[in-house]
């Protein structure tokens, strides 16, 4: 099963001890030990220069908190990308509020290239500069802040390995889920048939095909509807669209 060129993630963080973590159990943790995907989490403070390794210092213009320091990140992103086996036109992520919040679509196209370097801020974020010299991609993982991105990471990591070919087996595609045409995900039952008085609904239980297909997706409609008018807006307006326009 092991590729000689797995999926994988460069990680640049303050904190490497966080990693692999959740990613370590489960279907992330299986297929990392089956080599279907790497990890590889560097220290950022390996790239510090001065006698007391600081990555960080005062905010220029004032205020408060620290900002990492934009030579100590770069050179830390530049000897990540050096690694002999490293491909060079992998996504540089960053991990960001500011970014452009991520979608099943982003985590589709990231999971099917050769995996991203990922950074990490800390503090109050990262210099500027950097953002624009090693051309770092902002990404957010939603409208809250959190005190590191090494979580918001996590988040994208894990997203994209369970896409990976082999990672679920044959539910891989995932293309029955929330998001995947635009509609969040209909409501699932098991056993026990009835529970604390409810039954699972009838329809589940016929064995037709058709119906119960026909059942789902006015489940997922209806539900998308009440609890997400946006994404039922946006996808009004995908199915309007001639097949052959091209985003933008
Ligand atoms: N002062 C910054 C927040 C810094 S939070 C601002 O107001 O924009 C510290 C770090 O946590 C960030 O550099 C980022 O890497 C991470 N982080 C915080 N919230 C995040 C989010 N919603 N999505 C992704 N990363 C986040």
């Amino acid at each position: 099963m092991t590729q000689p060129n797995p999926w994988r993630a460069t990680i640049l963080t303050l904190f490497p001890d966080m990693f692999p973590g959740p990613l370590g159990v489960s279907l992330a943790g299986k297929a990392q030990a089956a080599g279907l995907w790497a990890l590889e989490a560097r220290d950022i403070r390996d790239s510090a220069t001065d006698r007391h390794r600081s990555v960080d210092d005062t905010p220029a213009g004032g205020g408060p908190g620290m900002v990492l320091r934009a030579d100590v990140l770069a050179a830390a992103i530049d000897a990540a990308d050096a690694a002999p086996d490293r491909q060079k036109d992998r996504p540089r992520l960053l991990m960001s509020p500011r970014g452009r919040p991520l979608t099943q679509s982003q985590v589709m196209e990231l999971a099917a290239g050769p995996g991203p370097l990922i950074v990490c801020g800390r503090f109050e974020g990262i210099d500027q500069r950097v953002i624009e010299a090693r051309r770092l991609e902002e990404v957010s993982i939603g409208d809250y802040v959190l005190s590191g991105g090494e979580i918001a990471a996590m988040v994208l990591i894990d997203a994209c390995v369970r896409l990976l070919p082999g990672v679920m087996g044959k539910l891989a595609s995932g293309a029955d889920e929330s998001f995947s045409d635009g509609l969040l995900e209909y409501p699932q039952y098991t056993r026990p048939q009835e529970f604390e008085g409810r039954p699972i609904p009838e329809i589940l239980l016929s064995g037709d095909h058709a119906r119960v297909a026909a059942w789902r997706q006015a489940e997922a409609e209806a539900l998308t509807r009440a609890r997400r008018p946006d994404l039922w807006a946006a996808r009004a307006r995908d199915q309007k669209r001639p097949k052959n326009a091209t985003e933008g």
